[in-house]
């Protein structure tokens, strides 16, 4: 192996991090790489390849995260004029248990219940982390969260369920 591979390597982990920049449409204090949705990025020397995971079946926002995709990609340095293609690969299907316990601390720090499978329903208010919380109604802002009131502080959030 030359010094051709390690390139492409260090290309690689480089654009990795600067789709790091790339917040999450429906929940922007994540990006889309801690949430899962970037599955790998492969550069060979005429083109990029990004594979991208829908965080829910027909998740209207892939197409926007797409072209983000191919607009960060396609203005890193030492792009060098590739071509980018964004695939979206349905298998494994995305699940909640992607997301990183630090992922999770900064959903709830934003005021949203983040998934936990140890409980039914969200584990705590995400403003005051009472435990005492009502459901308001099974969809919320998106189909992957519900509305939910604590029972405490008396304010609305969403809990984000698992997937
Ligand atoms: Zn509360």
């Amino acid at each position: 192996m030359g010094a051709g591979a390690e390139d492409t390597a260090a290309l690689e982990a480089q654009l990795f991090a600067y789709l790091e920049n790339i917040p999450d449409p429906e929940i922007p204090v994540l990006n889309i790489v801690e949430m899962g949705i970037v599955r790998g990025v492969v550069v060979s020397p005429q083109s990029v390849l990004v594979t991208i995971t829908p965080t829910y079946m027909g998740c209207p926002a892939m197409d926007f995260i797409a072209e983000d995709v191919v607009r960060v990609v396609s203005g890193a340095p030492d792009f060098n004029g590739r071509t980018v293609e964004v695939k979206l690969v349905y298998s494994p299907a995305w699940t909640t248990d992607w997301l990183s316990q630090d992922a999770r601390n900064r959903l709830e720090e934003y005021g949203i219940s983040p998934p936990d499978r140890s409980v039914r329903g969200p584990k705590r208010c995400p403003h005051c982390h009472a435990p005492d919380t009502k459901l308001v109604s099974e969809f919320g802002s998106t189909a992957c969260k519900a509305h939910y009131r604590c029972l405490s502080c008396d304010e609305p959030f969403e809990h984000f369920k698992c997937l």
